[in-house]
């Protein structure tokens, strides 16, 4: 017998806030590299969690559960086969109604963690767009990406950042991608043009550019409930042009200093 239960999700949203924040600044005692963090958590890769439109919202979805074991458990086989034959999945395509006006939800004919494409953008190609790019390499397969980037190259902070001295302030042997490990620093405090050409160094090694568009500032995002997604206005900084663009996921990549 099928239960039904019903998850309450409750999104707290502010019109500027981050959505996908990448990259924790001091994770303190993490033996893994400071630069290395996954950013993506599954349980946030849900648009309705990303939404941005200063509601408290509190958005049904149905959850099948699984059958309720017994109370009891008698000392059989876990395997008998003299077990009764499962219960065949319920048939939903004769109850598939067309949404009803006015309807809070309507539920989707379709198995829960079914694939579809998906169109993720990233907001700035710092250590943590880069490491975004990978991240989605390594888990992802039906989907596409691009990151915006307002600056002429990737780096972010360490391409902005130049004045004397500038340097990273934990030893550069943890601060540097676990997965593109650099063993020739020139100081145990690398300095900002040592760490900027490293990031540009992995960039152009791992193929990334193409997934990048620099000079190219993300000016807008709104959450789009009806749609389900992310719509996007993108001002080119190069010729001034201004055009719109979507997202399934949006990607919060610009960092925490500004
Ligand atoms: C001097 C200095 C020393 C530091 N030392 C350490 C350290 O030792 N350890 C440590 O953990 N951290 C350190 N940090 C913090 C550092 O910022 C982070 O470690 C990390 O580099 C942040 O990377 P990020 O990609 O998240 O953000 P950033 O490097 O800040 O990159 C954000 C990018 O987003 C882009 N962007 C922003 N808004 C938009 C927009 N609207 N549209 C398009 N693009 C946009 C920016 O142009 C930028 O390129 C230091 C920072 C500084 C300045």
């Amino acid at each position: 017998m099928e239960r039904l239960s019903y998850l309450l999700i409750t999104t707290t949203c502010h019109e500027t806030s981050p959505v996908l924040p990448l990259l924790s600044m001091h994770p303190s005692s993490s033996s893994e590299s400071l630069l290395d963090q996954d950013p993506i958590n599954p349980a946030l890769l849900d648009p309705k969690l990303s939404a941005h439109d200063q509601t408290i919202q509190h958005q049904p979805v149905l959850c099948p559960l699984p059958p309720t074991p017994p109370s009891s458990c008698p000392s059989e086989p876990a395997l008998s086969t003299t077990a009764e034959p499962m219960a065949q999945p319920a048939d939903h395509s004769a109850a598939a109604e067309p949404p009803q006006a006015g309807a809070a939800y309507t539920v989707r004919e379709q198995p829960l963690g079914s694939a579809r494409h998906i169109r993720i953008v990233g907001v700035g190609a710092g250590a943590s767009g880069l490491n975004l790019i990978r991240t989605l390499r390594l888990n992802l397969s039906d989907y596409e990406v691009t990151i915006y980037e307002k600056n002429a190259d990737v780096g972010g902070t360490w391409l902005e950042n130049r004045y004397p001295g500038c340097r990273c302030d934990v030893p550069s042997h943890s601060y540097q991608f676990s997965w593109r490990q650099k063993k020739d620093w020139a100081n145990f405090f690398a300095g900002a043009e040592e760490i900027g050409d490293y990031l540009c160094r992995v960039c152009d090694e791992e193929g990334m550019r193409d997934s990048i568009k620099t000079l190219h500032q993300v000016t807008s995002a709104q959450w789009n409930e009806k749609d389900g997604q992310w719509e996007l206005a993108i001002k080119n900084l190069e010729t001034g042009e201004q055009f719109s663009d979507y997202a399934t996921f949006l990607v919060d990549g610009t960092g925490i200093l500004k």
